[in-house]
């Protein structure tokens, strides 16, 4: 349900023409893993706020911390002030997620957005490097703002602004090509290439799992080789952590499964777990080069997503229970898909993803539209991605129940089945 459609909403005159979700109609409340229309009508939710929520709508551990805070009159907003609520985040930070991994990064709150954590990594591997040449991926998705979408792979979202690609160089993503894991010795000769136009860039920007793209999910392999590249031609190495982060793939960060640590990681979506915005860029401690004042943004200290964050990081990451379960409910996610795609001839689909992050991708966006709108019939929240619409996504809460999942599993193939 990814073109401009009209909305429910299509009389009022204010509702413009870029949004996409168009579900016909009007939702009021949620809870846990579903949302409920204004008929009280109940639908599971495995879109979860494109990946916002993971921990679920109104998860009760974080409303009480929220309800609490704001009982107390704690601050809203405090710019980049220090206040109790920042460090009690940074703190928890510290102990459940950077230290436990031996990671050494600050932490840097660039503005509200994903693609605010996207601009303050762009802008900071070129400051440090004094380069500007950037590479990115075929079918990565980065943000909207000119600088971030220079950087994504795709022509419909890129299209109408015009960009250029200045200073941005796509390369094929892990399998663009199909088989197997590359030496990266192409991009050595390219960036040796005086005639190639590949200037030596500053940085490499790259999703382990591209998310928008279509669920493309790289090998741990690919990674490395990737990061040995970056470390080789002294290159800085951006994991874009906004979508896949926060225990998507199971772990805190989807790039530990490769051993890798990037020299700058973004976070966003699910980082305050209460769907409030909130973004981190992190950065190895040699990359802190600003001067106080040269990058900052009215809304960086967003005081009761530091609350909702900590909660969500002392109730969900102080032990492995949620990553275990994340593991256990992939693996159950990956046999119904096994048994759904079995049978292509009927579902005209393939698979594929990790722990609660999956795509299944049909022959053209009409089909993967029509399953969707099934779905929806039955109660299921389900969305597209892909660079034309084809793949449909599912990121439920992490928080979901084994027999929510089954339940959502089973409406899928519904859906699946009643469209072939
Ligand atoms: N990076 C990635 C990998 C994303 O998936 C997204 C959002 N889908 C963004 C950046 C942009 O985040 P936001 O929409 O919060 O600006």
């Amino acid at each position: 349900i990814t073109t401009p459609a009209p909305t429910i909403f299509e009389t009022v005159e204010s509702e413009v023409r870029s949004y996409c979700r168009a579900w016909p109609v009007v939702f009021e409340r949620a809870s846990g893993s579903r949302l409920y229309d204004e008929q009280g009508r109940a639908y599971l939710d495995f879109f979860a706020g494109a990946g916002s929520l993971n921990y679920g709508h109104n998860n009760p551990v974080l409303k009480t911390a929220l309800l609490e805070y704001i009982e107390r009159d704690g601050i809203t907003h405090a710019l980049d002030m220090s206040t109790t609520a920042k460090r009690a985040f940074l703190e928890t930070f510290q102990s459940t997620v950077l230290q436990p991994r031996g990671l050494p990064y600050k932490v840097m709150f660039p503005g509200p957005t994903g693609t605010n954590a996207v601009e303050a990594a762009l802008k900071l591997a070129r400051k440090v490097k004094g380069r500007e040449a950037v590479v990115s991926f075929t079918n990565a998705f980065h943000g909207m703002s000119l600088g971030s979408l220079s950087v994504t792979g795709n022509a419909f979202k890129r299209a109408g602004a015009g960009i250029p690609l200045v200073h941005a160089t796509p390369m094929p993503f892990d399998n663009y090509l199909g088989g197997r894991v590359p030496d990266f010795l192409w991009f050595e000769r390219l960036l040796e290439d005086q005639g190639s136009g590949l200037n030596h860039p500053a940085a490499v920007i790259v999703e382990t799992i591209q998310g928008e793209g279509g669920v493309n999910v790289a090998r741990a392999e690919w990674l490395r080789g990737l990061a040995n590249l970056c470390r080789r031609r002294d290159m800085l190495l951006i994991v874009d952590d906004v979508q896949m982060g926060c225990g998507r793939t199971g772990d805190f960060f989807s790039f530990e499964e490769a051993g890798i640590v990037p020299d700058i990681v973004t976070v966003s979506k699910s980082i305050s777990g209460y769907g409030l915005p909130m973004a981190l860029c992190l950065f190895k401690p040699e990359l802190d080069v600003w001067e106080p004042g040269e990058h900052n943004g009215t809304f960086r200290g967003n005081n009761p997503a530091f609350v909702t964050a900590t909660a969500a990081l002392q109730a969900y990451w102080g032990d492995g229970a949620l990553r275990q379960q994340t593991l256990v409910h992939g693996g159950r996610v990956e046999s119904a898909l096994r048994r759904l795609c079995a049978d292509h001839e009927r579902s005209g689909a393939g698979y594929r993803g990790r722990g609660l992050v999956w795509g299944i991708e049909f022959t053209d966006k009409q089909r993967a539209e029509a399953v969707c709108r099934k779905a929806f019939e039955h109660g299921l929240l389900v969305e597209t991605s892909g660079p034309e619409g084809e793949v449909v996504k599912l990121l439920p809460p992490l928080t979901l129940t084994a027999d929510e999942l089954d339940e959502g599993l089973d409406l899928l193939a519904r859906s699946v089945h009643e469209t072939a």
